[in-house]
């Protein structure tokens, strides 16, 4: 079963994944996660990435699309995935429907995060990122048990570039101006649950969870 994990940035889609993908018994695929790798890495895909990303715009469509789809023939995602951070415009949602159905796949859930712009605002400017796993930590909801250290694998816990005053603002921009867009599409073409995401993370959770066993089952 294909999943998608739908929100705008800070909605708290990291901070959900591994759980989800571990009950859907689906790989997590973050394409924020893959471009930050590519950038640590120095590969060109990386250095495409960076100013876009710095500037809190997206990557082209172009670029993106085929970095998913074949991603998505790995032989760990053929039988289903969870897509965290795509799509993000109408363009990438219409051609990922498109592309899945011509290959007999179904998406099961489509779980969209709502999230208040204000409290993204907070949670975006207090988050601290795991700079080898990509682990989602905040300073004052959800520190690591060793200050600036993963929980997870042992590695330093930083702040992300983009998450500074300046670009969380463009970033919020981006999401009204082109990622919103896609909710219509999905709704469309899917099933979309629509979760409060300003709760706490166990409920979030519990909720999140409850849609993936109701899809599975
Ligand atoms: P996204 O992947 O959607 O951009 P994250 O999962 O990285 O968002 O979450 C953004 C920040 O908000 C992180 O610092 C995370 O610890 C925190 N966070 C996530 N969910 C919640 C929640 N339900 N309540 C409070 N803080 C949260
Ligand atoms: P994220 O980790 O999901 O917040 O993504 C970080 C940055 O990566 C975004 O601000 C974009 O610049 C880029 N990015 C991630 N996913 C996409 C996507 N689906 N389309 C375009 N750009 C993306």
């Amino acid at each position: 079963m294909d999943i998608i994990l739908f929100g705008p940035p800070g909605a708290g889609k990291g901070t959900q994944a591994a759980a989800i993908a571990e009950r859907a018994r689906v790989p997590h695929i973050s394409t924020g996660d893959i471009f930050r790798k590519n950038l640590r890495e120095g590969t060109e895909l990386g250095k495409l990435a960076k100013g876009y990303m710095d500037r809190g715009e997206l990557v082209p469509d172009s670029v993106v699309c085929d970095l998913v789809t074949d991603r998505l023939t790995h032989a760990d995602a053929v039988a289903g995935s969870l897509l965290d951070g795509f799509p993000r415009t109408v363009m990438q949602a219409e051609l990922l429907l498109d592309w899945l159905e011509a290959q007999g796949r179904t998406v099961g859930a489509v779980i969209n995060l709502q999230v208040d712009d204000d409290v993204l605002v907070r949670r975006l400017s207090g988050r601290r990122t795991c700079s080898a796993c990509g682990a989602s930590y905040h300073v004052d909801h959800n520190p690591p048990s060793v200050a600036g250290v993963c929980d997870e694998c042992g590695s330093a816990v930083v702040q992300r570039a983009d998450d500074s005053e300046e670009t969380v603002a463009a970033r919020l921009a981006t999401y009204h101006d082109q990622t919103a867009a896609v909710l219509p599409v999905l709704r469309r073409r899917a099933t979309v649950s629509d979760i409060d995401g300003n709760q706490a993370i166990d409920r979030v959770k519990a909720a999140v969870l409850a849609v993936i066993d109701a899809a599975d089952g």
